[in-house]
């Protein structure tokens, strides 16, 4: 159950998110499961930009998880090197690729992949799926700690459960994209409060403001 307070919120970061919203290839309807999967697992500590300029090659390059499997980690390296953690990527996904012939379709299966936290399980069903999953990075902490102020819990079980409840039923992929860009670009480590929807009631803006 959503309080009166958290309910406008969804309403208006909604309302917000039309033609706001930033495009990567990843966030394309007719990506596969795989195709998002390999983007999430790339986006944890890379910014999406530098995943965006090798996401076309890769997937190209490897299609499936089965060409990941047929390929050397040497030939992985070459297309993510720009990424960092090459070689760490390149042997979780070869391993990954070795256990599996698909893409798991639930966050149990998921977690149980090398390298596979909570928050790729949950943000690659969602986005692929339209799961309602909650999705929890360090922006979305950063949000909901300023807008709720002491309504957010300290501890992170409490965040997810807290997160987890405030994703609506309808349509929870198209929520969650627009709360992480919201994130990304208005509720920055500098805010952009002046050009925000939420001061009237942002526990952060109204104490702040002066
Ligand atoms: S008013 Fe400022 S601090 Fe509050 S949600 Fe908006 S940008 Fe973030």
């Amino acid at each position: 159950m959503v309080t009166a307070n958290e309910q406008r919120f969804r309403e208006l970061l909604l309302d917000w998110g039309v033609g706001n919203t930033r495009e990567y290839p990843w966030r394309e309807t007719s990506r596969s499961l795989y195709e998002v999967f390999v983007a999430e697992f790339f986006l944890t500590q890379t910014p999406a930009d530098n995943v965006a300029s090798v996401y076309p090659q890769f997937t190209e390059q490897f299609p499936s998880l089965g060409s990941i499997d047929d390929a050397s980690k040497e030939e992985l390296v070459e297309v993510i090197r720009p990424l960092g953690f090459y070689n760490m990527r390149a042997e979780a996904l070869k391993k990954i690729a070795t256990r599996c012939d698909s893409i798991p379709e639930s966050v149990e299966d998921l977690t149980e992949l090398p390298r596979v936290g909570r928050y790729i399980a949950n943000t690659t069903l969602c986005i692929a799926q339209n799961q309602p999953l909650p999705v929890l990075d360090r922006n979305v902490v950063r949000v909901y700690d300023r807008v709720f102020g002491e309504v957010w819990p300290a501890a992170e079980s409490d965040q997810w459960e807290f997160t987890e409840r405030l994703v609506p039923n309808e349509n929870p992929r198209e929520y969650n994209l627009i709360l992480l860009d919201f994130g990304a670009m208005i509720c920055q480590s500098e805010p952009q409060c002046d050009v925000c929807f939420a001061t009237e009631y942002c526990t952060y803006y109204q104490k702040h403001k002066q």
